[in-house]
C-alpha cells in the first residue's frame, strides 16, 4: 500500500455459496480523490463496499483501509470510514436532530454537537432541524443520511448509488455537495454507480467492474482514450442497402432504426469522406459524428448497454412507505 492510498486491495474475493460475487480484485483508491464503482446490477459494487468496510467477512485476498487492516482490525476501520446505505437508515418519526442524536449515541460520540451543526448547514437543512424525516423531500433525506455518515469525521466515505431514483436537477444539487465533501471537508468519497454520467463527471478515477471482476480502471478521459471507436449517425431519405455502408472501409458496425443508420467506424474522420463518396452525397439528410464516451467504454468492454440494464426510477415515497410497515 503505497503511502497516499487511501484504500488497497489485492485479490479481493467473495464467495456466497458456489456464486464468487468479488472475484479477485486488485484496488487502489488514491487519498482525497472521488473514486467510483462503475457496474450494472448485480456486478459486486455493494459486495465489494461491504468488504472494505469489515461489514462482511472477506472470502479470500486482503484489504488496507484508512491505514488498518480490514482483517485483523475492523473496528478500527469502521470508525475511520462512513457508509451512506443504498437502502433507508433513517428514523422517519424523529427529526433531523435526533437522528444525529441517535447516530452519535449509537457510535458514542462524546463532542458531537457542533460538526452536526456544521453537517446540517453545510447540506442546508438546518431550517427543517426539528421537522420529523417523514415530511422530508427524497433528496433531503439522502442529504441527511450523507451527514449521518459524516458525523464521526471519517477519512472515506463510501455511498452505495447515492443519487438513485433522484431527478436530474437534484442528481446535481447531490454531486455539488458530494464534490464539497470531498474538497472541502477532506474526506476521500468511494461510491458506486450504474449511471455512466455519474461517473464521468464526479469522479476523478473509474473502476469498471463487472461479475465481481474489475476490467478496466482510469480517469473518465483515460478510459474513453482507450477506446478505438467513433459513432457515425447518418439519416438516408432513400433506403440503402446495408451492405453497402458495412462495404466502406472503416465501419466496423452498421445498425439501423428506420431511415436512420448508426455506424461504428475506427476513426470518423478518416470514414467520413468513404462514406460521402460511397453515397455520391445522394439523400443524406443529417449526419452527427459522436466521439467516445464513458457509455461507449463500457459497451466495448463488457459488451453490454449499461443503462438500458441499469435500475429504472425508483418510486422513493413507495419504497420507504413499504419499508415503515415491515418495521411495524
Ligand atoms: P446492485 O447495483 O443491484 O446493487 P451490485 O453490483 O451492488 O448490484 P451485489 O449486490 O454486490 O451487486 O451482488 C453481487 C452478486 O452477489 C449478485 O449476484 C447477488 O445476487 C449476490 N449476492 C449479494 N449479496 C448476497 C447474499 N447476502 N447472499 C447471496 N448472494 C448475494
Amino acid at each position: 500500500m503505497a503511502a497516499a492510498d487511501a484504500i488497497a486491495a489485492s485479490g479481493l474475493t467473495k464467495f456466497y455459496g458456489h456464486l464468487r460475487a468479488v472475484d479477485h480484485v486488485d484496488l487502489r483508491v488514491p487519498a482525497g480523490g472521488r473514486f467510483g464503482l462503475l457496474g450494472p446490477n448485480g456486478a459486486g459494487k455493494t459486495t465489494m463496499i461491504k468488504l472494505l468496510t469489515g461489514l462482511s467477512e472477506i472470502s479470500e485476498g486482503d484489504a488496507v483501509v484508512a491505514g488498518y487492516d480490514v482483517r485483523t482490525d475492523p473496528m478500527h476501520v469502521k470508525q475511520n470510514v462512513g457508509w451512506v446505505a443504498s437502502e433507508v437508515i433513517l428514523d422517519d418519526d424523529l427529526s433531523a436532530w435526533e437522528n444525529l442524536w441517535l447516530q452519535a449515541k449509537l457510535q458514542r460520540l462524546d463532542r458531537w454537537t457542533d460538526r452536526a451543526e456544521s453537517l446540517l448547514a453545510y447540506f442546508e437543512l438546518g431550517d427543517r432541524r426539528k421537522d420529523k424525516v417523514g415530511t422530508y423531500s427524497t433528496g433531503m433525506r439522502k442529504k441527511l443520511e450523507i451527514a449521518l455518515a459524516l458525523l464521526h469525521a471519517p477519512q472515506i466515505i463510501f455511498m452505495d448509488e447515492p443519487t438513485i431514483g433522484l431527478d436530474a436537477g437534484t442528481r446535481r444539487t447531490l454531486w455539488d455537495l458530494i464534490r464539497g465533501v470531498n474538497a472541502e471537508f477532506g474526506i476521500t468519497v468511494l461510491l458506486t454507480t450504474h449511471y455512466i454520467e455519474e461517473a464521468d463527471i464526479l469522479c476523478d478515477r473509474v473502476a469498471v467492474i463487472d461479475h465481481g471482476r474489475i476490467v478496466a480502471t482510469g480517469s473518465p478521459s483515460e478510459l474513453k482514450a482507450k477506446v478505438r471507436t467513433d459513432f457515425i449517425e447518418i439519416e438516408l431519405a432513400p433506403p440503402v442497402p446495408e451492405d453497402r455502408l458495412r462495404a466502406v472501409p472503416g465501419v466496423l458496425e452498421a445498425k439501423s432504426a428506420g431511415p436512420v443508420w448508426t455506424l461504428r467506424v475506427e476513426s470518423a474522420e478518416v470514414v467520413l469522406p468513404r462514406l460521402l463518396a460511397a453515397l455520391s452525397g445522394e439523400g443524406i439528410r443529417s449526419i452527427r459524428v459522436d466521439k467516445p464516451s464513458l457509455e461507449t467504454v463500457f459497451l466495448d468492454l463488457t459488451g453490454k448497454r449499461l443503462d438500458a440494464e441499469g435500475t429504472g426510477p425508483v418510486d422513493y415515497r413507495k419504497f420507504y412507505a413499504q419499508m415503515r410497515r415491515a418495521r411495524q
